[in-house]
C-alpha cells in the first residue's frame, strides 16, 4: 500500500499537472485571441484612419482645387482688368483709338449679323450752347432715341455708342443701291462731329480713315456711303464733306 500511495501521490501530481497544463493552454490560446483581436481591431483602426486621412486629403484637394479655381478667376479678372487699363492707356496715347460711351437707347441688340456697309453722317449740339458738346450732343440722341455706333469729335477722338454687333438706328428709312433697305440693320453709322457751315478737322479725317480701315478689315464691306446717298431727299448730312480724304 506505501508503494501504491507513492504511485498515488505521483499520479496526483501529474494529473495535476496535466489539468493545469491545460488550463493555462486554454487561457494562452485566449489571450493570443484578445491579442489577435486586438491587433485586427488596430489594423481597422488604421485602415478607417487611411480612409479618413483620405478622405480629409481629398477634401484638402478639393479646397485647394477651388481655391485654385478661385485664383484663377481672380487672374483672369485682375488680366481683364490689365487689359482694360492697357486700353485706356492706348486711348490715351492714341488719338484713334477708341474710347467706350456705350449708350442705353437708340439701338436692338442683335447676334452675328451681316455687316456690309459704312454709313457716314455728321451732325452737332444744336440744343446747348456749345454746338461741339460731345455729351451735349449725346444727350441730342438721346431725346431723338437714336444713336450712331461711333462718334468723331472735333479733336478726331472716337467714341463708341453702340456695339457693332447690334443695331443702331442711325440711317432711319433708307436703301443702299443694290435696292435693299432698312440700312440700319446690315450697316455701321459714323457720326462726324460738324456744323452745316463748318469744316471737319484734319484729325476727324484721319480718324475716319483709320476707322473705316478697320472696319474693313473685320468685315466684307460693300458699301461706303453718305446718309444722302441712302435717304436722298429726306437728308443732307455729311454736311460739306469731302470723301476724296478718306480713300
Ligand atoms: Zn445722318
Amino acid at each position: 500500500m506505501k508503494v501504491l500511495g507513492k504511485y498515488k501521490k505521483i499520479i496526483v501530481f501529474s494529473a495535476t499537472f496535466v489539468v493545469g497544463a491545460f488550463f493555462l493552454s486554454i487561457f494562452f490560446l485566449d489571450s493570443k485571441k484578445v491579442e489577435i483581436s486586438n491587433i485586427s481591431g488596430k489594423e481597422k483602426e488604421v485602415t478607417e484612419g487611411k480612409i479618413e486621412n483620405g478622405e480629409s486629403i481629398k477634401k484638402e484637394e478639393n479646397l485647394e482645387e477651388k481655391i485654385n479655381q478661385a485664383n484663377g478667376k481672380e487672374a483672369e479678372e485682375n488680366e481683364g482688368n490689365k487689359a482694360s487699363e492697357a486700353g485706356d492707356k492706348n486711348e490715351d496715347s492714341n488719338s484713334s483709338s477708341i474710347t467706350n460711351k456705350l449708350v442705353s437707347w437708340g439701338y436692338e441688340k442683335a447676334e452675328g449679323r451681316k455687316i456690309d456697309a459704312i454709313v457716314v453722317h455728321s451732325s452737332y449740339d444744336a440744343l446747348g450752347s456749345d454746338p461741339y458738346s460731345v455729351s451735349g450732343l449725346i444727350k441730342e440722341y438721346k431725346e431723338y432715341g437714336v444713336a450712331p455706333h461711333y462718334l468723331i469729335d472735333r479733336e478726331g477722338k472716337i467714341y463708341r455708342l453702340v456695339e457693332e454687333k447690334n443695331i443702331a438706328y442711325h440711317a432711319g428709312e433708307s436703301k443702299v443701291p443694290d435696292g435693299r433697305s432698312g440700312v440700319n440693320n446690315f450697316s455701321i453709322g459714323i457720326e462726324m462731329m460738324n456744323t452745316k457751315s463748318d469744316n471737319y478737322t484734319k484729325s476727324q479725317y484721319s480718324s475716319l480713315k483709320s476707322l473705316i480701315g478697320s472696319i474693313r478689315n473685320r468685315y466684307k464691306i460693300k458699301y461706303t456711303l453718305g446718309h444722302n446717298q441712302i435717304a436722298p431727299g429726306r437728308k443732307d448730312d455729311p454736311w460739306n464733306f469731302d470723301w476724296n480724304k478718306v480713300k
